[in-house]
């Protein structure tokens, strides 16, 4: 792979020559990453409405990402992680308080059958 601009030889997958500074070929590929990328936080923020554990992973893995590359979709991943996060401990607590109320129940309907 060649420089369009000044003819120098470049490393496959370089997205920006090195010595003119000019884009060079695979924008497609770096434009697929970048995708790839915001898809993640974006799955991450979707599935945080219906399956909190998948959200929270999916808005991790989307966030780090972002973080680690720069890129776009950081606040949209965080979005997704605050929002399982909440729903993952609504859930846990009505979870909680549902077995408490099921193992209340279930000790007042056998307490009086007992003696
Ligand atoms: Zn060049």
């Amino acid at each position: 792979m060649f420089c369009k601009n000044c003819g120098k030889e470049l490393a496959d997958g370089c997205a920006i020559c090195p010595y003119c500074g000019t884009q060079v070929g695979d924008i497609e590929y770096s434009g697929k990453k970048n995708d790839e990328l915001c898809t993640m936080a974006l799955v991450g923020f979707i599935l945080s409405f219906f399956m909190s554990v998948a959200g929270l992973v999916c808005s991790i893995i989307g966030y780090k990402k972002c973080r680690n590359e720069g890129l776009p979709g950081k606040s949209l991943a965080l979005a997704g992680i605050i929002i399982s996060a909440v729903e993952l401990g609504v859930t846990l607590i009505f979870g909680g308080i549902g077995v408490i109320l099921f193992c209340t129940q279930f000790f007042w309907l056998y307490m009086p059958i007992m003696y």
